[in-house]
């Protein structure tokens, strides 16, 4: 028995050691129990695995769905699941699952939102049932970033539409779909004929108001399937995905240019937009991507050579005519930006004195592969590719640069005559533009002629009205090659300029016999009885020389009195007083 008591005592002895451990073990559980799970910050709950009913669920939970305790585990797991996912959720727990596992799912809280949640799973016996202990993470915030941060890396932010990287993406799914036969998708390249003029006049508010309009005219214009893109700037293109027969792509851009040729009200004016529309024909499984997009590409560019508002197919024989002007355009654009340009200088001679009062800056480009290339070839370039106003900027710029060094260097002050072509006019601060530069060479504006085409003076509006204020400033103005648009020479006197220079074509008549000399004198009398200035241009022979000087031209130009020459060229004649060339001298 002392054996047995001992045995007992030390039986009890044990039997309590071992139930101070397993109360301790209890409490150390029931504490990571807690730790762990009561108060997780992540919700947590238990289900049974074949009833699905909640068994345990923690207080992070509860605050997130919205439930109290008692409704929460009152529950089976699909009733948090929004309705449509609740088959999936089926599909899933008859699968043979992992011990472990984690997926994404979307639940439905209390009060009927849904989020997205993160759900990792765990299989354990709870209370003798299989069951599911679940974490759940909410995940929609960042699911919704990344939402937004795939649309926007995917979109144009103003307008909405597809940026360029998407529509490369479906133009290579229309490429990648291969092997339908002879099904194929059209690509149109669409280029808003005068946004420029819009953006540089009012600003970029009423530019963006215009932008959104064509993004909305665009989606109205084509069918769910298509893809309507921006690539920036004016610049769109749409993608259209099938094509029922050979007419569809040009019925598209048929839609497309109507819908843009009505007026867009924006910032409180009217616009009238159109857009050039270029096509190209892709085979699903044949052409590359980019050989698409850059025939889509010079076919907009053919139909903007065409005029506003037209649109051209692309055929191989467009490629080397446009890829060559393309390649011209970019790099004059570069030859601007890198002052690759040069100026010569042509003297201007009052004829009465023979002496140089003024040089006229003609721009000139040397092109690295092509040589030297003349203005009459690059300048109509330039206006057609948006460039000019950079061009002639460039050109005043140095122009006045030049002028200011001659003066520095001790020649007496002369003129300085530079074009403006009528192009320029469409840049609403023009004014501003060219007097700031003039100001910044620390020149008096009445040093500075601006030569402008008759068109462009006779214009009542923009450019009129433009003309009106340079004057006012002290700048003085000049008809470039005046007598081409003879017609509108009764309106001549209400015009705000100051010199009148004679097309170079009239002073060649003068040669060949005195039928159109009565021309010349004729413009030169009328312009004196308007108080206007007369230049003679294209002065090539004494004989027309004699002529002018006889009928009383003010001033001559022309390569009888002096070429145009680099500036280094021209600063001999400039220095000397009696700097008129000797050929001034027979007259
Ligand atoms: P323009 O303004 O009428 O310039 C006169 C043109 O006649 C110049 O040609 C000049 O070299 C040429 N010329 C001068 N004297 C004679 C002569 O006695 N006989 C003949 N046959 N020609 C003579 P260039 O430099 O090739 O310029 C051609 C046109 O390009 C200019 O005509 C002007 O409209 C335009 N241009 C030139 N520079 C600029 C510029 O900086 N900006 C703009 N917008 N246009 C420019
Ligand atoms: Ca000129
Ligand atoms: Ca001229």
């Amino acid at each position: 028995p002392e054996a047995a008591s001992l045995g007992g005592v030390v039986l009890t002895a044990r039997d309590v050691t071992q139930r101070r451990e397993a109360d301790e073990a209890l409490r150390q559980s029931e504490a990571n129990f807690r730790a762990l799970f009561t108060d997780n910050p992540q919700p947590m709950w238990v289900f049974d695995a074949n009833t699905l009913q909640f068994l345990e669920v923690n207080e992070a939970a509860l605050e997130k769905y919205g439930y109290s305790r008692e409704e929460f585990l009152a529950m089976r797991v699909d009733e948090i699941r929004p309705s449509s996912e609740v088959g999936r959720l089926k599909e899933t727990l008859d699968m043979e699952e992992p011990r472990h596992f984690s997926r994404e799912w979307r639940h439905r809280l209390k009060d009927g939102r849904i989020i997205f949640v993160d759900i990792t799973s765990h299989r354990l016996t709870f209370a003798g049932h299989p069951a599911v202990l679940v974490l759940a993470q909410d995940i929609t915030e960042r699911r919704e970033l990344d939402d937004r941060l795939r649309h926007q890396a995917f979109h144009d932010t103003l307008t909405g539409l597809a940026n360029r990287a998407l529509f490369r993406d479906r133009v290579e799914q229309a490429v990648a779909r291969g092997g339908r036969g002879d099904t194929s998708f059209a690509v149109l390249f669409i280029d808003l004929d005068n946004f420029k003029a819009i953006n540089d006049s009012v600003g970029h508010t009423a530019g963006d108001v215009v932008l959104c309009e064509v993004a909305r005219r665009l989606r109205a214009a084509l069918r769910p399937s298509d893809t309507a893109a921006r690539f920036g700037g004016d610049e769109f293109a749409v993608l259209i995905d099938v094509l029922t027969d050979d007419g569809t792509a040009i019925h598209v851009a048929r839609r497309i240019a109507d819908s843009l040729n009505h007026p867009v009200e924006a910032e409180g004016d009217t616009w009238f937009v159109s857009g050039s529309i270029g096509i190209a024909y892709g085979s699903h499984g044949a052409e590359s991507v980019d050989a698409v997009l850059r025939n889509a590409d010079v076919a907009m560019y053919d139909a903007k050579r065409r005029g506003r508002g037209q649109f051209a197919i692309f055929e191989p024989a467009m490629h080397e005519s446009v890829l060559e002007r393309m390649a011209m355009e970019t790099e004059l654009r570069q030859a601007i930006a890198r002052d690759e340009l040069s100026l010569v200088y042509q003297p201007q001679v009052d004829l009465r004195r023979a002496r140089i009062t003024g040089v006229e800056a003609l721009v000139r480009w040397r092109h690295p592969r092509r040589g030297p290339i003349l203005p009459g070839d690059f300048v109509p370039m330039a206006e057609e590719a948006g460039l000019i106003a950079d061009l002639d900027a460039w050109v005043l710029r140095h122009a006045t640069a030049q002028v200011r060094a001659w003066s520095e260097a001790g020649i007496r002050p002369i003129s300085v005559a530079v074009n403006v072509s009528s192009k320029d006019f469409s840049d609403a601060r023009l004014v501003e533009r060219i007097a700031a530069t003039v100001a910044a060479a620390g020149l008096q504006p009445a040093q500075v002629e601006l030569e402008v085409t008759e068109t462009a003076a006779f214009e009542t509006g923009s450019a009129g009205l433009a003309l009106t204020r340079l004057r006012e400033l002290g700048f003085r103005v000049a008809i470039d090659d005046f007598g081409i648009g003879f017609s509108m020479l009764a309106r001549l006197q209400d015009l705000p300029v100051d010199r009148l220079k004679i097309d170079r074509t009239f002073v060649e008549k003068i040669t060949f016999g005195e039928d159109e000399a009565p021309i010349v004198s004729g413009i030169i009398a009328m312009a004196h009885s308007l108080r206007m200035e007369v230049v003679a241009e294209g002065v090539e022979t004494s004989e027309q020389l004699a002529f002018l000087r006889r009928g009383g031209c003010d001033y001559g130009q022309g390569y009888r009195l002096g070429r145009p020459m680099p500036a280094e060229a021209i600063e001999p004649l400039l220095r000397d007083r009696a700097a008129a060339p000797p050929s001034t001298e027979g007259g």
